[in-house]
């Protein structure tokens, strides 16, 4: 089985969990120290309110274990806050700033979608590379919802939303905003899946964890013979 940590410092991680566990061959545990880290094959961020849970992982000491976590390219995928947390900049902070993982070479701005008031949900279609045979398209459930503004070269967008007249003229323009990613190991949605009992988010996440590992067991064996 494959060992999913889910940061339960603040936000949707019992979501995750429960999620997670649906999935076969998947062990979902919650992660608050290093060991823990160290035990997982890939990590979720979670939603809540990337704020707080920087100040948390500031104060626990977490910021260089989970850098270099990200760094030996282990597969991470941040939701929401996990998104602005995992993002090299950000806009739209709390006066002072906070901390930031970064890694994911993206602006974003932190509450685009605006207040919880203006909360939403859209159905979006799966990206293709991930669609299943059903098609079927995905509740996207936005909750004071970050948004990417821009991605650098090495970025893979997954998914577009297209703004309406009031969205575009907050985004100095643009008619559109990316809401999924894809670099490298790092994945980041600016909507939950975990609010939602559609799995197949999650199972892509476990795809890219199983095949990151397979890559890691295949380079060992390369070394041991050579
Ligand atoms: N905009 C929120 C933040 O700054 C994120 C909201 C969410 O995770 N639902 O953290």
């Amino acid at each position: 089985a494959v060992n999913i940590g889910v940061l339960a410092l603040q936000g949707s991680f019992r979501e995750h969990i429960a999620l997670l566990r649906r999935l076969p061959g998947v062990n979902a545990s919650e992660v608050r120290n290093r060991q823990q880290l160290l035990a997982s094959d890939g990590l979720i961020i979670p939603g809540g309110e990337s704020t707080t849970m920087a100040n948390i992982a500031e104060r626990w000491g977490l910021i260089p274990d989970l850098q270099q976590f990200a760094q030996a390219e282990n597969p991470l995928w941040g939701t929401c806050a996990g998104l602005i947390f995992l993002a090299n900049r950000a806009v739209g902070q709390k006066v002072g700033g906070q901390a930031l993982l970064g890694g994911l070479d993206c602006l974003v701005h932190r509450n685009f979608f605006g207040a919880q008031i203006r909360s939403f949900e859209a159905l979006m279609p799966m990206p293709p590379c991930f669609a299943d045979a059903s098609n079927a398209p995905f509740r996207a459930v936005f909750i004071r919802a970050p948004a990417i503004l821009e991605s650098g070269p090495g970025v893979e967008v997954l998914s577009t939303y297209e703004l309406d007249a009031d969205e575009q003229q907050q985004a100095k323009g643009q008619k559109s905003v990316a809401v999924a990613v894809r670099a490298g190991n790092l994945m980041a949605t600016a909507f939950h899946p975990e609010l939602t009992d559609d799995v197949r988010w999650h199972a892509v996440f476990v795809a890219l964890v199983r095949e990151r590992l397979a890559t890691r067991q295949h380079s060992a064996t390369s070394v041991e013979q050579g």
